[in-house]
């Protein structure tokens, strides 16, 4: 395994926590051969530090307020600016040379170590305007500077979106046109919402899929799940595209048989 580069998340609570562990458990699934790594701020419970522990490799609490007064003013306009500003905070992980962040809300179905080869700044664009990159897969450098100036800018312009997306695409402006090698394929960043779906290139293109990511106001872990039938209860039965219930299946499959085993 490599010890210098890594894999990121990071969960502000209990909740996303559930997220960061069945990622990190896909992850390993995969045979993912870097660190693992996951960010936590000071309201993360002892028991759930404790089981990410188990997962993960590195547990790092990190504050939401410790940064300096500029960052606070910014922080107090814009109060949604909070998660932002923790996910800036993977880039003052300078142990490591190179690390891909994932979202709590992804799901990792092949070994992604390839994602490794690319450089800072390497994200997916975003399926609602993909002259803009999503920020729930990316690849970066850690580097004290850069994790300055990306504070420095929160303060100046704050975000677009009141995000971390908004932020870092206006940090990182040049991303629509200068590089190609920059631009992941989409199947590393497979947004599974219902509002963004082009089913025939699903349908095409599905099986090739690499990460899924969970984007939106409906998250895996709001589904409720039966453990007898392997599937999601679903509220309006035949709503939902089919590919998009077979990842909600896979998630909670891994939820039931490797993560509510670290409960006991
Ligand atoms: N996040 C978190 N706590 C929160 C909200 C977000 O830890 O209360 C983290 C988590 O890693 C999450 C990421 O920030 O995946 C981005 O938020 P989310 O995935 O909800 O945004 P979306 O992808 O739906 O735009
Ligand atoms: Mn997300």
């Amino acid at each position: 395994p490599v010890s210098d580069q890594a894999f990121v998340t990071l969960a502000t609570n209990d909740t996303y926590c559930q997220g960061a562990l069945v990622l990190g458990q896909s992850l390993r699934n995969q045979r993912a051969t870097r660190q693992l790594v996951v960010l936590i701020t000071p309201q993360v419970s002892r028991l759930l530090r404790a089981i990410l522990s188990r997962v993960f490799d590195e547990v790092v609490e990190v504050n939401l307020m410790d940064s300096a007064d500029h960052v606070h003013l910014a922080f107090l306009k814009r109060p949604e600016l909070g998660v932002t500003l923790t996910k800036l905070h993977c880039w003052t992980l300078t142990r490591y040379s190179k690390c891909v962040f994932l979202d709590a809300d992804t799901l990792v179905l092949c070994n992604i170590d390839e994602l490794f080869d690319r450089s800072e700044f390497s994200a997916a664009p975003d399926p609602g305007w993909p002259d803009c990159f999503n920020s729930g897969v990316f690849v970066f450098r850690p580097s004290l500077r850069t994790h300055r100036l990306l504070l420095q800018h929160a303060a100046d312009h704050g975000s677009y979106d009141g995000a971390d997306q908004g932020l870092l695409n206006s940090f990182f402006s040049s991303w629509p046109t200068a590089d190609i090698q920059k631009h992941l394929p989409f199947v590393y960043n497979l947004s599974s919402s219902p509002a963004y779906t082009y089913s025939p290139a699903f349908r095409q293109f599905g099986s090739r899929a690499k990460v899924v990511h969970f984007l939106g106001p409906q998250k895996p872990w709001s589904y409720k799940y039966n453990p007898q039938t392997g599937s999601v209860w679903e509220e309006d039965p035949g709503t939902a595209p089919q590919h998009q219930l077979s990842f909600l299946n896979l998630w909670w499959n891994i939820y039931h048989h490797s993560v509510l085993p670290l409960y006991e």
